[in-house]
């Protein structure tokens, strides 16, 4: 996995920063060793809530700030690298935009403050690291609050990163923000993973992986379905249409964009899934809550035994879903897990497909 001569984009959520901050940069450092590397970095976990609620004008400052400070010094980096955002968060009253290019505006300081954090502390460690302003780097269509990226558009303005690249630097790019006729304009929530594969499109990187706090893409959500199994091989399109459908590990914009995605834990570098051109062809088990229902979706399969469903089909990939009191969800996933799967990996060869790790 760790292979020579390669140019990767690595990207790390907000909890793997939060927690396993020390492993992401040993990570990149190991990396950097023989390949070129770009570094995505996500918002600390639950800052862009914070700042959400700064934005509508009830969040508090004074959190974001203590947070970010604190985590600084924790980290051996000199807190004051982040005055110029603070300052600038401090002041947000004062900018006058429209609201949704406000909001948007509020919202990217997030990434850069971990985006800065981020390149100090891989500076220490004696990689070569610069910054980059994603507003500057990926264009987008304009769209406040769910933008998609302009690849052609980006084409140009991604040429610094390829330079930085080429001088032997290690280009850090916050994720989630791209811009707009001088606006800031956000993808979307948990856009990171957008940003990653737009940019390993954009720049030809021979892989992009995404590292955060959980292995890859599972059968179903482990916290919720006991026995749920790691998948290692998941096609595009079904990696997409299980993130439309509420499967949290993956961006589906992110699935978009052609080129492999490697996702993988930033703890222990374990890699669990390629998100690619191959499929284990095991179904993928999702929900999302709709008020107060839940509705839980079978991507991959065409037929359900035990519960009415209604099929669908979307990019060559059929699924299934199932509408069910909020109070039933935990139980129906259970039991739909163990019609399409529980019985396969009991009962079949599958369980030793299922187990693999790369
Ligand atoms: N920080 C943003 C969010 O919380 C984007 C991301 O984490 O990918 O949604
Ligand atoms: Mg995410």
């Amino acid at each position: 996995m760790l292979c020579s001569g390669g140019r990767f984009v690595v990207k790390f959520g907000g909890s793997s920063l939060r927690d396993s901050f020390e492993e992401a940069l040993s990570f990149v450092s190991r990396l950097w060793d023989e390949n070129e590397v770009v570094v995505v970095v996500s918002a600390l976990k639950g800052v862009t809530d914070m700042l959400e609620g700064i934005s509508r004008g009830n969040g508090s400052v004074q959190s974001v700030e203590e947070l970010h400070l604190e985590f600084a010094k924790r980290r051996g980096v000199s807190p004051s690298v982040l005055s110029p955002i603070l300052e600038e968060l401090r002041r947000i009253n004062t900018l006058n935009l429209p609201w949704e290019a406000f909001r948007d505006h509020v919202l990217s300081l997030g990434e850069m403050l971990s985006g800065i954090i981020f390149t100090e502390a891989l500076r220490r460690r004696g990689i070569p690291a610069v910054l980059f302003e994603p507003w500057e780097i990926l264009m987008t269509d304009g769209r406040f609050g769910n933008a998609e990226i302009d690849l052609r558009a980006s084409r140009k303005t991604v040429k610094p990163v390829e330079e930085a690249l080429e001088e032997g630097l290690v280009p850090v790019v916050p994720g989630f923000v791209g811009g707009y006729s001088g606006f800031r304009t956000t993808l979307g929530r948990g856009g990171s993973d957008y940003t990653a594969s737009a940019l390993g499109s954009l720049i030809g990187a021979s892989g992009v992986i995404i590292m955060s706090d959980v292995e890859g893409i599972y059968t179903a959500d482990p916290r919720k379905v006991l026995g749920a199994r790691l998948i290692p091989f998941v096609s595009f399109g079904e990696a997409y249409v299980a993130a439309r459908l509420g499967m949290k590990v993956l961006h589906p914009k992110a699935a978009e964009v052609a080129g492999p995605i490697h996702l993988g834990r930033t703890r222990d570098w374990h890699i669990g899934t390629v998100v690619g051109y191959e499929s284990s062809g095991i179904p993928i088990v999702t929900y999302r809550v709709e008020g107060s229902d839940g509705i839980v979706s079978v991507v991959g399969v065409d037929s359900l035994g035990s519960f009415p469903f209604e099929r669908h089909e979307e990019k060559g990939i059929p699924w299934v879903s199932v509408r069910v009191p909020l109070s039933r969800l935990g139980s129906a996933l259970n039991a739909i897990h163990w019609e399409v799967i529980g019985r396969r990996i009991m009962f079949s060869r599958a369980l030793s497909t299922v187990q693999v790790v790369i």
